[in-house]
């Protein structure tokens, strides 16, 4: 551990009359802490006060901490926009049950077993769709049309 304080000593301090932390020479000692000092930029007597570094970096760090869910991409917000453009439409009109042995092409209504009724946005290779359904976008195999 470090040595022990006493009177004489230069130690950081908070000085009310510089509005900053300056060092400053101890001019009493209660146990173990500082009571009085003396600032050595203004030369002025006053109580002990410790200088508040850490609590301050804490309090930062608590309030850059955002709880709840991951923020959400553009890219996936928009997805969700154009899902509820869609959704309306989709479910109540025609859709063909999505398999892998069928060919899509863009535009066309599809329903998963598992993801529900979606839309085509885009044949990305000849046996590959991306469809948006209202879970996201999704890359699915289809037959090669
Ligand atoms: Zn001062």
């Amino acid at each position: 551990m470090s040595k022990q304080l006493s009177a004489g000593d230069f130690i950081e301090a908070r000085c009310t009359r510089c509005r900053a932390v300056t060092n400053h020479t101890i001019i009493a000692m209660v146990g173990t802490v500082p009571a009085r000092v003396r600032c050595n930029t203004c030369d002025g007597d006053h109580n002990y006060r410790a200088p508040k570094v850490k609590k301050v970096a804490r309090e930062k760090s608590a309030k850059a901490r955002v709880p709840g869910a991951p923020r959400k991409t553009k890219a996936i917000q928009q997805d969700e926009q154009q899902w509820q453009e869609i959704a309306g439409q989709l479910q109540s009109g025609q859709s063909v049950p999505y398999s892998m042995e069928n060919p899509y092409k863009k535009g066309e209504a599809v329903n998963h077993p598992i993801f529900g009724v979606g839309l085509v946005m885009d044949v990305l290779a000849p046996n590959k769709v991306e469809i948006l359904f209202e879970a996201g976008r999704k890359l699915l195999r289809c037959r090669q049309a």
